[in-house]
């Protein structure tokens, strides 16, 4: 592969910057009386959190089998991007390249820092137009396998990797309903690529606000400079810590899910406003319906909420599923709209 060197593509400010420097970070040791921090001595949240997160990442390097120099916790995959953003791509200079129909955050956290857009749509059956991407120069490419909200997982993204010359930003928010497709065993080999994880899922805590990326240290080293000293609370990291030492709950929990995104594909099958299922490695369906917006209005009437994606892709809603309870009070909805 040629030379990559990441740091080429960062903005001056962040490579020169000076990061804030904690008192957590100048004395780290965990016996003592800490009078450093102007905390309250008072009370059980009393004190800052670890800046670092060790705990949390020793446990996310455990489950993930990769080095913890290699991973970064965001205050939600939202930070994540956001920082991706102000760490790489200059305000009013840089471009960055999407692909949608994909996550909007992309777009917005791109206006939010002033980062011009390149708009690469993907195929008509969802797959990257790699040819396309490949014209433009960008500081990144952001790309979301599996996708939302269409489901599926893009296949060229090694190409990308080998030829892109920026950064490839791969978000796998939904990867643990189909993990042995994940590109986090191609960080070693690739400086320029991002792998980004979240809690939110199939974790079930997006409540907790936790997302992951990984990359090579010298990345990582670079977010971890640009965030905020304390971005992930105590309460949060203790919140993704209990949910890894619960292991169990999340398998049990993502197989129960992954059986009832079968029973509900087939079941949306046999109904009359149904056109088309798009196949799903994800925890949700997109589905054409013959009105979406009159689907998605009548559903809510019949308070259920399903997100209608019909300015996205014509027709279409995503349904995410639920539990067997909130499956069937769908599916019974479904049935008695007459359209
Ligand atoms: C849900 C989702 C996320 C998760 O975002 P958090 O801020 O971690 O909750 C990230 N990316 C995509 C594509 C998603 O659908």
């Amino acid at each position: 592969m040629k030379a990559f060197d990441i740091t080429k593509l960062v903005r001056e400010n962040i490579l020169a910057l000076k990061p804030y420097s904690s008192a957590r970070d100048e004395f780290s040791g965990c016996e003592g009386v800490f009078l450093d921090a102007n905390e309250n001595p008072f009370g059980t949240l009393n004190r800052y959190p670890d800046p670092h997160q060790k705990a949390l990442k020793a446990a996310v390097s455990r489950i993930k089998k990769i080095p913890a120099e290699n991973i970064f916790l965001g205050n939600g995959s939202d930070e994540v991007i956001d920082l991706i953003y102000r760490v790489f791509a200059e305000s009013g200079r840089d471009k960055v390249i999407i692909c949608p129909p994909t996550y909007g955050m992309y777009e917005v956290s791109a206006h939010i820092n002033d980062v011009e857009i390149i708009t690469v749509n993907l195929s008509s059956d969802f797959q990257l137009d790699i040819d396309e991407i490949l014209k433009y120069w960008a500081k990144c490419v952001f790309v979301c396998s599996p996708n939302n909200p269409t489901g599926n997982r893009l296949e060229r993204i090694h190409e990308l990797l080998e030829h892109f010359e920026g950064i490839v930003v791969v978000d796998e928010a939904y990867i643990d309903f189909c993990p042995e497709t994940s590109l986090l065993p191609e960080i070693e080999r690739h400086p320029n690529l991002i792998v980004m994880q979240t809690f939110s899922k199939a974790w079930a805590l997006a409540g907790v606000r936790v997302g992951m990326a990984f990359a090579q240290k010298t990345t990582i080293d670079l977010l971890s400079k640009t965030k905020p000293p304390y971005n992930i609370s105590a309460l949060n990291q203790q919140a993704a810590l209990s949910a890894i030492e619960n292991v169990a709950d999340f398998e049990k929990r993502r197989k129960l899910i992954l059986e009832q995104r079968a029973v509900l594909e087939k079941e949306l099958k046999e109904i009359a406003c149904v056109k088309k299922i798009y196949p799903s490695d994800a925890n949700f369906l997109l589905v054409e319906v013959s009105d979406a917006d009159a689907v998605y209005q009548k559903l809510v009437n019949h308070k259920v909420i399903t997100r209608n994606r019909n300015s996205q892709i014509k027709n279409c809603i995503r349904i995410t599923v639920g539990s067997p309870e909130e499956n069937n009070t769908l599916l019974c909805a479904m049935k008695k709209l007459e359209i």
